[in-house]
């Protein structure tokens, strides 16, 4: 597999781990055992049950008609929005939790920004019986009252970190850090494709159930099992990841990833990593990091908390050099208005973050029997005060 991960944790130069002595031990220890874990017939069996009994896989994939009229082709929405929990991260923690139970942890770590990762952690902590500690930016918490309070409500213990500029990037540091205090019984749950080997290949992995799942979909649908063009949103990556993962080394795939622009590409209220960052270290690996000549990282600015995120998963880094995907940057207002159309032209508010795929569509030209699939990474029901806040937006377009 060309774009997947090498012996040493590398993605072209991106990638490796990067991390303090103390966490040596823990890390080589979940290097040695995440893939003999994940091809055990007993993990593959309880992951597989409860995707299925849990989870509620498989998400449909639906055939969107009056989005595909719209915009002249065919037009496949993979519908992550229905999973429990609201998002495609409970993919990734189940498996991670099922994980460290095999591997004999009995304290479970993550970080958040918007909360999601966070409430889809203490959602399989609860399931499981396991202690559940959530690090989160002073900022987002604060911003993001609700979730926080369904982590509480879970049984998750929620620890505002309060340095930096108290959001997601500050989070994942303290995690890290605490990791470092506790490393023989803690298990830490990272969100997305990023931090330190194994951990993008980790999530990347979990996440391929969306793919494995499109694959036989589309054979069902249309009598082949690829489309000619997958679409997603890219934060950390762990979404678009999932959403290629079959595909990466499949050519007649071209793959369009939608990072988030804010304010635009050119300001400094942006989290297009991809289109502004340099390389750099970030969370025990080297990717493409948003920062200042000396090394400081920026904050990055967008409408959308789920992609809020200076760096970027190493996978994603280098399949955009190597120009395997095609990265579009997508501002505030072009994600709001794609909110809207897809609820008025098909019934369903995608999250703000899943808005920047859908955005990514007036961006591409296709023809009429183009094959397109689309995650639809979350649902919007987070999102509704943002969307009618700036509801003017997508009345400019003149659309409704
Ligand atoms: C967290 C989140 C994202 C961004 O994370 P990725 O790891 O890039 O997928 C996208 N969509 C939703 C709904 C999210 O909650």
């Amino acid at each position: 597999m060309k774009y997947s991960v090498d012996e040493n944790g590398f993605y072209g130069h991106f990638g490796g781990a990067y991390v303090p002595e103390i966490l040596y031990k823990c890390v080589h220890d979940l290097q040695d055992a995440y893939i003999p874990i994940i091809e055990s017939d007993d993990f593959k069996q309880e992951y597989r049950a409860l995707l299925r009994d849990y989870v509620g896989r498989p998400s449909p994939l639906y055939f969107a008609e009056r989005m595909s009229r719209l915009y002249g082709c065919q037009l496949y929405l993979k519908r992550e929005d229905l999973n429990h929990t609201g998002a495609h991260k409970i993919n990734n923690t189940i498996g991670q939790i099922l994980m460290a139970r095999k591997m004999g942890k009995t304290r479970i770590i993550a970080e958040t920004g918007a909360g999601q990762h966070g409430v889809a952690t203490a959602t399989v902590c609860a399931l499981m019986g396991m202690e559940c500690e959530i690090f989160m930016g002073k900022t987002d918490v604060e911003r993001q009252h609700t979730n926080v309070e369904r982590m509480r409500m879970l049984g998750a213990k929620v620890h505002p970190v309060t340095t930096g500029n108290m959001t997601l990037s500050d989070a994942c540091s303290q995690a890290i850090r605490d990791w470092c205090c506790h490393p023989k019984e803690t298990f830490y749950i990272v969100g997305s494709t990023m931090g330190p080997h194994p951990y993008p290949d980790i999530v990347a992995r979990m996440q391929s159930v969306i793919s494995e799942e499109i694959k036989w979909q589309l054979q069902e649908k249309i009598g082949r099992d690829y489309p000619d063009l997958l679409v997603a949103c890219i934060g950390g990556g762990s979404n678009a990841a999932g959403t290629i993962y079959h595909y990466m080394d499949d050519e007649r795939v071209r793959i369009v990833l939608a990072e988030a622009a804010g304010h635009g590409v050119d300001t400094d209220y942006t989290a297009a990593t991809i289109h502004c960052g340099t390389e750099g270290i970030l969370h025990g690996a080297r990717t493409l990091v948003m920062q200042t000549d000396d090394g400081q990282i920026k904050e990055a600015f967008t409408i959308s908390a789920g992609l809020d995120y200076p760096g970027i998963g190493p996978m994603h880094a280098h399949m955009a050099e190597k120009g395997r995907t095609q990265v579009v940057a997508i501002d505030d207002d072009e994600a709001i208005y794609a909110g809207y159309e897809l609820t008025r032209m098909e019934g369903i508010i995608p999250a703000i973050e899943s808005a920047h795929a859908v955005a990514a569509l007036k961006h591409l030209k296709f023809s009429p029997d183009d094959v397109v699939v689309l995650t639809v990474s979350g649902r919007g029901d987070k999102d509704v005060e943002t969307y009618l806040s700036n509801k003017q937006k997508a009345r400019e377009y003149g659309n409704f």
